[in-house]
Order: C-alpha cells, then structure tokens, then sequence
C-alpha cells in the first residue's frame, strides 16, 4: 500500500494533523510520511506530548518511528498490527493525558479486545480537552455511534506541573456497528451548571469566581467548588455543564498567573452563550474529534456552532486516508456536517 503523504502546515497546522494520521496509519496499516510538523505554531515540531503520541502509537502496534525527536518537524512511521492490551505511557511533562489518549483510541476500538490505557501528564489544560469533556461530553458523544469505554481520573494533573493520570476502559467494537451518529437536534430543555476547580490557590479566587458566575447573563443552576488537592502544582479552570436528556456539553476556561477572574469567567461564560445561542446541538471542540468516528462508521451527522480550522483540517487529513467525504452546510446559526460516501 502506498505511503500517505501529509503536510504538517495543513490549515491549522496544529498537533491534531499528527495526531489523526498516526490514529489512521495505524488502523489502515499505510506507511506515513508527515513533514512540517506543527508549523503553524510559535515552537513547531514534535513536543513531549506529541512525542508521547508518537511512542504510544508505536506501542498500540508494535510500529516504528524515524524522526521522532524533540523540535523534528519531519516523522516517518510505519504501523504494525494493532493488538488490544494494557498500556501506560508516561509524557513526562504537562503535555495533555487525554489528547494522547485520544490519539490511540481509534485503533485500539477496532483491534477486536478490550484494552486499557493510562497516561500520565496533564488532566486539565488549556487548548486541550479536559478530563471532564473527555468523560462526560466526548465519551456519550461517540458512544452513541457504538464506540463505548469508560475513564476515570486518578490524579489532577495541570499546566505546567503536569503529573495527573487518567486511566480509559476501551472496549472493542463491531467493525460495522449498527448505531448511527444523529446528532442533529439541540433541545431546548437543558439544564446550566458550573464547576470551578482550585489547586493550590488562595479561596478568594473561587469565590470570586463564583460570584462571577452568579452574576452572569447565564440562569446558572448550581456551582460547585473543588479544592483539589492531590495536584502537584496550582491550578484554576472554570467550567459551564449545559446537559439536556441526550447530552452534556462541558465548556472550559482556564485560570493563569497573571489572568483576571473576570477574564476567565467571560471566555467560559461567552463560550456556553455561544452555543445555546445558535440552536446547535454539538460545540465546536466535540465537532473536530468526532470526525474520525463518523468517518470509521462510515455515517452520520451533528450540527455545530462554529466551523473551526481544526475540524476543516481534520476533514482534510481523514480524506487522504479513507474514502470518505463530508458535506459541509451553514444553514442559518449552524454548520450541518454529514458523512458522505464517495
Ligand atoms: P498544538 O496546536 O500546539 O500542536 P495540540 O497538539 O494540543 O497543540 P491542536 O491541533 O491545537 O493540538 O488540537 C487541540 C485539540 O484539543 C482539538 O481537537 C480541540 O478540539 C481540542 N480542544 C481544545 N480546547 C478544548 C476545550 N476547551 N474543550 C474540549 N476540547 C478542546
């Protein structure tokens, strides 16, 4: 089978080009050949956590790397046989557990067992889905296409002390599942909660945010607070749960030195406002990742809020691997996306 040739500066340029072709050499068993590596970003190449993604792509398949070094912008892989197990990688830095995960879980969906993966690195950061959106937004999201697992968190990891672990439960599923992506309809019932997470930071900063919230244009329901406290460094996120019958959205925005509560709260705050606004029934974020699994059961459709550079590059990378196609369609306050065969 030929090689598949990627271009790394593709649209968004980011880490999920490297990420989305490591998942489907794997599954289609083609050679890669990926070159500008992460241009588009302020340090391109391979860092730790792409390199994590690197190593556990080589390890889910027995697979081998050239180029995998820190700051390569060029990587040659060549996929073995993809073999359910137990895995654990460590990335060694606060680079993003679930992104890694995400990378694997794919292949090791269709390698016929279960499997379990665990990853060490970071659980909640920013530009990457938190653990929360991994559990309760992304997980019932590509179930509901017959891709089922569970995950649970064993320790807080955040950026940039890193150190959290998330362990998946993969369970295998049928080649050609029966269960069809609708994701289509947003109710119009839903319910608006919040989480704030603290690590290692003085309490008025939760409060503060609470209050935040409390005063938003958002009729939030209830707030919660989490003081974690098995983290190894400090951290803040804030979280909107907008949850009707059929699913759970989990917006995010994370807290930094030097970054205003006030700041923190809008983004978030603005995020959730977004996409209740459009009458969407999937955010933005949850659109790029799911992809690949409708491209792998070959059906299905959501509508979106935001057509994002990293779903247009997504579709793009898929199509170099599988034949398959997706229509594209703005219809007021959302972008319809379906899967289309060629
Ligand atoms: P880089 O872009 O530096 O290479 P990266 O490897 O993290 O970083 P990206 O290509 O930017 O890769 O991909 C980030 C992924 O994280 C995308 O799939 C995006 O949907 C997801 N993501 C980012 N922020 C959130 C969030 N708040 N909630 C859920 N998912 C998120």
């Amino acid at each position: 089978m030929a090689t598949v040739f990627i271009d790394g500066s593709t649209g968004e340029g980011g880490g999920q080009i490297l990420r989305t072709s490591l998942a489907l050499s794997c599954i289609t068993g083609r050679d890669l050949h990926i070159e500008n590596i992460r241009a588009a970003r302020r340090n391109p190449g391979l860092a730790k956590q792409h390199l994590s993604c690197v190593k556990a792509a080589c390890e889910i398949c027995s697979g081998r790397a050239k180029g995998a070094t820190r700051g390569s912008m060029v990587l040659d892989f060549e996929p073995g046989r993809v073999e359910s197990g137990n895995f654990d990688f460590d990335i060694g830095s606060a680079g993003s557990a679930t992104l890694v995960i995400q990378t694997v879980l794919p292949a090791l969906f269709l390698a016929g067992e279960a499997s379990t993966v665990t990853v060490t690195g970071g659980t909640h950061n920013p530009m990457a889905p938190p653990f929360d959106f991994l559990c309760e937004t992304f997980l019932p999201a590509i179930g509901a296409g017959g891709f089922r697992g569970s995950c649970k968190l064993l320790k807080h990891g955040f950026y940039p002390a890193g150190g959290g672990k998330i362990t998946f439960e993969i369970r295998p599923t049928e080649k050609r599942s029966q269960e069809i992506f609708n994701l289509c309809e947003a109710s119009k019932k839903f319910q608006i909660k919040s989480r704030i997470y603290t690590a290692k930071l003085a309490e008025h900063i939760a409060q503060r945010q609470e209050k935040l919230l409390e005063q938003s244009s958002l009729d939030i329901q209830d707030i919660e607070h989490i003081e974690v406290t098995d983290s190894d460094g400090p951290g803040n996120c804030a979280m909107i749960w907008i949850s009707n019958n059929e699913r759970t959205t989990v917006f995010t925005a994370f807290g930094m030195r030097g970054k205003p509560s006030q700041e923190v709260i809008s983004e978030v705050v603005s995020l959730a406002g977004d996409f209740l606004a459009s009458g969407a029934a999937i955010d933005h974020f949850l659109a790029d990742q799911l992809l690949i699994y409708m491209a792998l059961s070959k059906t299905g459709c959501y509508t979106t809020n935001k057509l994002s550079t990293h779903l247009l590059t997504n579709v793009e990378i898929i199509k170099k691997f599988l034949d398959v196609d997706f229509s594209i369609e703005e219809d007021g306050s959302v972008c319809r996306v379906s899967y289309q065969p060629v």
